[in-house]
């Protein structure tokens, strides 16, 4: 059979010089804050406000002057972040689909809306880089997002990116839908229907995949034909990395490939680390502009040095952001890639939520430190590192951190113990540990990530 990956494609967009794809980049830039200026509710608003026209904003240097903004701004009103359709040339302000992002603040999902013209970028986009990805016209997919009462972004899109590249792909539907229709199925359903069909590649978020190789692995089910775990929407530590491939191999899988991707439903992409520890290759950069900035002032900061990661569109028509904080912090690298010698730019692999580092006791303790060597433990069904108070009805009562802890089987003992341990050294800090049933930590068949880090303290 001929190969599908035919020599006749298009220069690839992750080989450019640099200067090529900063050109283009600055070109979609007067081009999408041109049609911001006139069709966007939330930037007309804004750049009038600042004093600004399209013609301040002509380059990525421009873009500067722009403040920026965060999920608040969007979760307070997402439809100011659609453009208005009128006068938007042939099927580009056509509706295509509407697809949603938690709101974690309001714990309303929020509403992205994708145009004809943006799904098409998207599927052209995941078609023209799955080299990047890794994934295969012959792979088929099994998609184990949740299926929720809502579209969910990551749910939604794994169809689209199938059918992009090429290849098959079949739904676990576990989560939860709260509809009188019981259309979800549970995790033993979900692993039974991956051995089923055979599936090469595992897409889902790292806590449910992990899950999916546990039961596996207790219930003996062959997944022999997985060669790929790829994970989306939280962040997978090395050690939770090794903790998959360890569990692959143990399942006997076909080969041990993680692929840890980066991204978000408002980003609407994908970055993604081309081998482990070389940064998040921005997979679209001729639709995605990243940058870092610092918190307090927005200017944009040199890179290698952290900030806030914020992205902006460049070619979009549904719900557009400029200069948007992801919520992660991080630093960018524009030199060409030492391993791959791919030119678009990198994100630094160790990105942090700004939620890992909180004030304990007074000092500044980095619980996503904890996490990572609590992912490298082997032992552990699931922990959640819990920040509370002694006494929960006295805003000045001490803090404590608990330690919630599901080990796996047989393991009680020794594990409680070296967590505490490890909990000590990282942190000074005596931690309580209690023990917990793994589905009291983390219950794959709700639609939520598995919270690792959770602060219960009174706002003071
Ligand atoms: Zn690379």
């Amino acid at each position: 059979m001929m190969s599908t990956e035919s020599s006749f494609t298009l220069p690839d967009m992750l080989r450019q010089p640099v200067e090529a794809v900063h050109a283009l980049q600055d070109r979609l830039i007067q081009q999408m804050v041109e049609l911001c200026y006139d069709h966007h509710p939330y930037y007309f608003k804004l750049m009038r406000a600042e004093g600004l026209r399209p013609e301040h904003i002509r380059n990525r240097a421009d873009l500067d002057l722009l403040p920026p903004c965060s999920k608040k701004e969007f979760l307070s009103d997402p439809d100011a972040f659609r453009m208005r359709p009128e006068g938007m040339p042939g099927n580009e302000a056509i509706l295509w689909k509407i697809i949603y992002t938690t709101g974690t603040t309001t714990g309303r999902p929020a509403p992205i809306y994708v145009t004809a013209h943006d799904h098409f970028a998207y599927m052209y986009g995941f078609q023209d880089r799955k080299e990047l990805i890794g994934l295969k016209d012959t792979d088929l997919i099994a998609n184990l997002f949740p299926m929720t009462g809502f579209p969910m972004g990551a749910f939604s899109r794994a169809a689209d990116e199938a059918g992009a590249v090429g290849a098959s792909i079949m739904f676990g539907n576990t989560g939860r839908t709260d509809s009188m229709f019981p259309v979800n199925r549970s995790l033993d359903q979900a692993v039974a229907s991956v051995a089923r069909h055979k599936a090469t590649v595992l897409w889902g978020v790292a806590g449910f995949v992990r899950r999916v190789l546990i039961r596996a692995q207790e219930s003996g089910t062959d997944l022999s034909s997985v060669r790929m775990v790829m994970t989306t929407g939280e962040a997978s530590s090395p050690a939770m990395r090794e903790d998959f491939r360890q569990r692959m191999r143990a399942l006997n899988c076909a080969d041990t490939v993680i692929v840890n991707r980066y991204g978000s439903t408002e980003q609407g992409g994908t970055m993604v680390e081309c081998c482990e520890g070389s940064g998040f290759h921005s997979a679209l950069p001729d639709q995605l502009f990243h940058e870092v900035i610092d918190e307090e002032t927005g200017k944009r900061v040199p890179d290698g040095q952290s900030g806030m990661l914020a992205v902006t569109h460049l070619n979009r028509r549904g719900t557009v952001f400029l200069r948007y904080k992801m919520g992660d912090v991080g630093s960018l690298n524009h030199e060409p890639c030492p391993h791959c010698g791919r030119t678009s730019p990198r994100l630094s692999s160790k990105t942090s939520r700004t939620g890992d580092i909180i004030k304990v006791r007074g000092a500044l303790v980095n619980l996503g430190n904890l996490k990572e060597e609590f992912d490298r433990m082997p032992g552990i069904d699931e922990y959640q590192i819990v920040v509370t108070s002694q006494d929960p009805a006295d805003p000045f009562s001490m803090d404590e951190l608990v330690v919630r802890l599901a080990p796996a089987q047989g393991h009680a003992a020794d594990i409680s113990e070296r967590m505490a341990e490890e909990v000590k050294r990282l942190t000074n800090l005596r931690p309580t540990i209690e023990l917990v049933e793994r589905d009291k930590i983390y219950d794959p068949t709700l639609p939520a990530k598995p919270k690792r880090i959770v602060d219960l303290r009174q706002a003071r």
